[in-house]
This record gives structure tokens, C-alpha cells and sequence, in this order.
């Protein structure tokens, strides 16, 4: 496994391989990893022959509205390069803030995100989806990979970067791979670390509540749903949600009848203590 500190390095290394007419397939992280990380670099090794999979980890300081959450997000150098030379991947980039903001954070790209900037995490954290975009960019205009592999777990982040993709014409394609879960349904996230064995389980009440809905979901609808798991999340002391909506999964459009929209998706974001979680479930 080649480790890159320097963009420079990494952008000679890549172009070489590209010459040899090796594919790229690219696995963006901030590190702290686990299962659904490897999962993703499975599938890109998996994707094509002659793929060459690059991650990269950096915990990226434009993208936390919550200073905090910033300061606490989990570090695990160490253990997430082993468990990457296990998972077979070939490149990992660990840039400094230098290196991704030699000129600082100031400037960020003006891409059109219409409603889906406006609505649920975009609503709740200021300047996220801002922050996402910003380096997103940076780290595809250094890799410039032919596949980006991207968690279903955060499905407005996959719609941001698709648009992203879009909107700079990048040659690349999208892939969105499915979550992983615990035995008990909680998705599985890097912040889950911060977590109390007790407060894990107490989170698996975040798909349940879902996949309550996935279930049974023509028996109301879909405004009732959300009224009726909302007030069943307001039960458990521990969860402060901060949103519950099942959305049409084109536009995350709120939708008032099932046959409103050719995919559904529940969304949520809640808090367990101060660690704040999300997760999606598409019901069809
Ligand atoms: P993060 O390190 O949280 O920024 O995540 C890096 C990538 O891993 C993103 O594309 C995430 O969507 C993806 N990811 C995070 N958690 C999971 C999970 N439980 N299952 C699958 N992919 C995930």
C-alpha cells in the first residue's frame, strides 16, 4: 500500500498508472473507519479488472457547523491504515489542512443545489453541504478518478456530489453502495464511536422506527407515518430528533400520498447525548 502526504506525489503516481491504462476508483473518507468504509473499497477493487483503489482521510475542518463536533470527531490513524492494507487498497492520500487549503478555507465553489440545498441536513447544518462541495472538489480535481464510491448512508451527501460531478463536467462516475448495519440495525459511522454500549442500543431505535414504516408502509399515510414515529421517537428520553421525513427520493420533496413519487425514502437525524446521528431507509 503507497501512502501520499503531497498532492503533487500523488497526482504524478496516478497519472502514471492511468498511462498504463489502469482505472481509478476513489473512496473519500475522514477516517475513524469501519466496516462500511471497507465495504466500499471492496466494491471498487471489485469494480473492474484493472482498478486501482485510492482513499483518502481527512478530516475535512469546512464541513462542521459544530466546532465541537469538529474538536471531538474520532482519530484512528493507526488502526485505519491496517485495516485499509487488509482491505487491499492500493493508494491512500493523508493530506494536512495545509496541503488541501494552502491559500485557506475562503474559497468555496457556487454550485446550484436548488431545493435539496435547502432542506433537511442542508437546513439543520449551516454551511455543510458548502464545506462538502469545497473539498470534494479539490480531492477530485487531485485524484481525478474514473468511479467515486459513496455511502447510500448519507443520501443527500450522495445528491450534493452528484450534482458536483455535474456541474464541473468531471469524467467520473458516481457509484452508491449500500449501508452497512450493525446485528441491530444501527448504521454503522464513525461518530458511533463516541457512543455508550448502552446509548448503540438505544440508537438501533432509529431503524427500527424506519424500517417499521419500510414494513407496513401502505397501511397509512405518509404524513400520518411520520406523526406516529415521531411520537414514538418523543418516548425515549435519550433522542432529541432533529428531523423525520419521508421524502420523494429524486428531489427530497416532503410527499403526501405513496403514489406522489416513483422512489420514497424516510429520512432522520437525531441526537443520542451530544453525538448527533443520521440514516435513510429507501422503502422503494
Ligand atoms: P465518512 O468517513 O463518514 O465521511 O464516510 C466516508 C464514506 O463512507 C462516505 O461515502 C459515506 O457515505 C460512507 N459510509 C459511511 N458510513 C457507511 C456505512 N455504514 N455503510 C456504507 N458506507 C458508509
Amino acid at each position: 500500500m503507497k501512502i501520499f502526504e503531497k498532492q503533487s506525489n500523488l497526482i504524478d503516481y496516478i497519472s502514471k498508472l492511468k498511462a498504463e491504462g489502469k482505472k481509478i476508483g476513489f473512496v473519500p473518507t475522514m477516517g475513524a473507519l469501519h466496516q462500511g468504509h471497507l465495504s466500499l473499497i471492496k466494491q471498487s477493487n471489485a469494480f473492474a479488472e484493472n482498478m486501482v483503489t485510492v482513499s483518502s482521510i481527512f478530516v475535512n475542518p469546512t464541513q462542521f457547523n459544530d466546532k465541537k463536533d469538529f474538536e471531538k470527531y474520532p482519530i484512528t490513524l493507526d488502526a485505519d491504515l491496517e485495516q485499509l492494507m487488509h482491505g487491499n487498497c492500493a493508494i491512500v492520500f493523508l493530506p494536512t489542512v495545509e496541503e488541501i487549503y494552502p491559500k485557506g478555507f475562503e474559497n468555496k465553489e457556487n454550485v446550484d443545489l436548488g431545493f435539496i440545498g435547502t432542506t433537511l441536513d442542508a437546513a439543520h447544518r449551516p454551511g455543510h453541504f458548502e464545506g462538502v462541495i469545497q473539498v470534494v472538489k479539490i480531492l477530485l480535481d487531485i485524484v481525478g478518478p474514473d468511479f467515486l464510491f459513496l455511502g447510500q448512508k448519507d443520501f443527500q451527501q450522495c445528491m450534493v456530489i452528484k450534482k458536483l460531478v455535474e456541474h464541473f463536467n468531471f469524467s467520473t462516475e458516481v457509484i452508491i453502495c449500500p449501508t452497512k448495519r450493525e446485528e441491530s440495525g444501527l448504521a454503522m459511522s464513525s461518530r458511533n464511536m463516541r457512543l455508550t454500549q448502552n446509548e448503540r442500543a438505544i440508537a438501533a431505535n432509529l431503524y427500527k422506527v424506519m424500517n417499521a414504516i419500510k414494513s407496513d408502509f401502505s397501511s397509512l399515510k405518509p404524513q400520518e407515518w411520520k406523526s406516529k414515529q415521531l411520537e414514538k421517537l418523543q418516548e425515549i428520553p435519550e433522542i432529541t430528533t432533529e428531523y423525520l421525513e419521508i421524502v420523494n427520493g429524486a428531489t427530497l420533496e416532503p410527499i403526501n400520498d405513496w403514489h406522489d413519487a416513483k422512489s420514497a425514502v424516510i429520512l432522520i437525524a437525531a441526537k443520542i447525548g451530544q453525538v448527533r446521528l443520521i440514516d435513510n431507509l429507501i422503502i422503494y
